[in-house]
């Protein structure tokens, strides 16, 4: 419920507090809601993002289950039962296609593509209904993150205390300069234009990535509406000069050079949503928690789009702290401690993973270097060639087993699709 604006200077008291409601925010007061703390919500509700989608795998699917927010997605979302990749980087030694399916680890579909905004949409109404969650729509200006208890103070002089910060306030966080937490960043030369597509032929629910020197050209399925029975979304990373010269063409050209990079396999392409254009960078933290405060989402990983992983990586952020804070009393010190240095253990391992795989499969395809592509190329005849192998892969990229915390360990009943 969103509150009306109180008194300058009044203090409320809360178990949990969450600073920022984009997607990580919102999933996070609903998960600490169902655990049963008193939670707060703070942040301004998300502006629309353009073109964007979401593609959340097996694990997000069942955490969306037990947030209860799976059958409103899945009435919204195409599931994806499969992901193709081509390598297009005209190497000098050819790459076989290669077909990961969900059939082959016994699952109907790998997991869901949805729009942003519309996911956005979804959680922000759970959130509304939920007598558990206090939902602030304001910006906090500042936090006390010292002592026995943390408080952040909101930009109309509201003071909110509470046991525990979950920090989901993005790139910028203000929450973790204040909890003085350092970051690592760094930027690669390409920009993300993302949009929604409908074309001629259909996809058979299965995304198609195009491996190129400039980056992927990812084409992830979506649902058919009335006046369009093929859709999709396009992740598409390219040069800074590429961005600013496709983004000037008429739509027509554009659309026909989509078709061309997509070598017309999907027929004529018409694109149907407003373009969005997002510069490409990389981001790690030194620690994923300290004191009273936890980082989860974009304050703590950031990478190019590039398996779909941001997402599902945040969401796993969220269910991993749920677990480690579980049966925890939040102001006994010791054992709060204890928790978080378990929870920056867990953290570390899984997104340190995924973001050096990010970083390592973009640069070998934007650096056209021999060992590189022969190395690139033998991953891919091995993966195809041997289905063990491949079967790992897949349940790696969709069920990673080593962190797979327990709000994502029961399987839905019936399944999105
Ligand atoms: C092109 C592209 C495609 C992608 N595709 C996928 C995909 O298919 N699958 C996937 O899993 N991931 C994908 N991602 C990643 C995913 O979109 C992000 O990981 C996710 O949106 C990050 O959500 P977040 O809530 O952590 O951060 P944000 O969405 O940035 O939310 C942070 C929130 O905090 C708020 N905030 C900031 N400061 C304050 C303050 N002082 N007080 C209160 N609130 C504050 C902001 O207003 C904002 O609403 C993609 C990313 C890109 C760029």
């Amino acid at each position: 419920m969103t509150q009306p604006s109180a008194p300058t200077g009044e203090t409320t008291k809360t178990d949990i507090l969450v600073a920022g409601a984009g997607s990580t925010g919102l999933a996070a007061a609903l998960a600490f809601a169902r655990s049963g703390l008193k939670t707060a919500l703070v942040g301004r509700i998300p502006p629309p993002l353009p073109g964007r989608t979401i593609a959340l795998f097996e694990a997000s699917v069942r955490f969306l289950d037990a947030l209860g927010a799976l059958e409103r997605v899945k009435a919204l979302a195409c599931p994806i039962e499969g992901i193709r990749m081509i390598d297009d980087t005209d190497q000098l030694f050819p790459v076989p296609e290669l077909t990961l399916r969900a059939s082959e680890i016994d699952l109907p579909a790998l997991g869901v593509n949805i729009s942003n905004d519309e996911l956005v949409g979804v959680l922000l109404d759970l959130v509304r209904a939920s007598p558990e969650i206090q939902f602030i729509d304001a910006d906090i200006a500042d936090y006390e993150v010292n002592g026995a208890c943390a408080a952040a103070l909101l930009a109309d002089g509201r003071r909110l205390e509470a046991d525990f910060i979950v920090a989901a306030d993005g790139r910028n966080s203000r929450a973790r300069a204040v909890a003085g937490i350092d970051v690592k960043e760094w930027t690669y030369p390409q920009v993300a234009l993302t949009m929604m597509l409908r074309h001629e032929f259909p996809h058979d629910n299965i995304s198609t990535e195009w491996h190129t020197r400039s980056g992927p050209f990812t084409l992830v399925p979506l649902p058919p509406r009335d006046d369009a029975p093929h859709r999709s979304s396009l992740v598409w990373l390219m040069s800074v000069d590429d961005a600013r010269r496709r983004l000037a063409k008429p739509r027509e050209e554009l659309e026909y050079e989509i078709e061309d990079y997509a070598k017309s396999e999907f027929g004529a392409m018409k694109i149907e949503s407003d373009i969005g254009q997002f510069r490409m960078g990389g981001m790690q933290v030194s620690q994923h928690a300290k004191g009273r405060l936890a980082l989860v989402g974009e304050t703590c990983h950031i990478f190019p789009p590039i398996g779909a992983q941001g997402l599902n990586l945040s969401l796993r952020d969220v269910a991993d702290l749920e677990d480690c804070l579980a049966s925890v009393d939040l102001r006994n010190e010791r054992e709060l401690s204890r928790a978080l240095v378990r929870y920056d253990r867990h953290r570390r391992a899984d997104i340190g993973f995924r973001t050096n795989g990010v970083d390592v499969l973009n640069r070998s395809l934007i650096i056209p270097y021999l060992p590189v592509d022969l190395f690139r190329g033998a991953s891919f005849i091995a993966v195809a060639a041997l289905g063990p192998l491949r079967r790992a892969v897949i349940r790696e990229g969709v069920l990673p087993h080593l962190v797979l915390p327990r709000m994502m360990r029961h399987p839905v009943r019936a399944h999105a699709g």
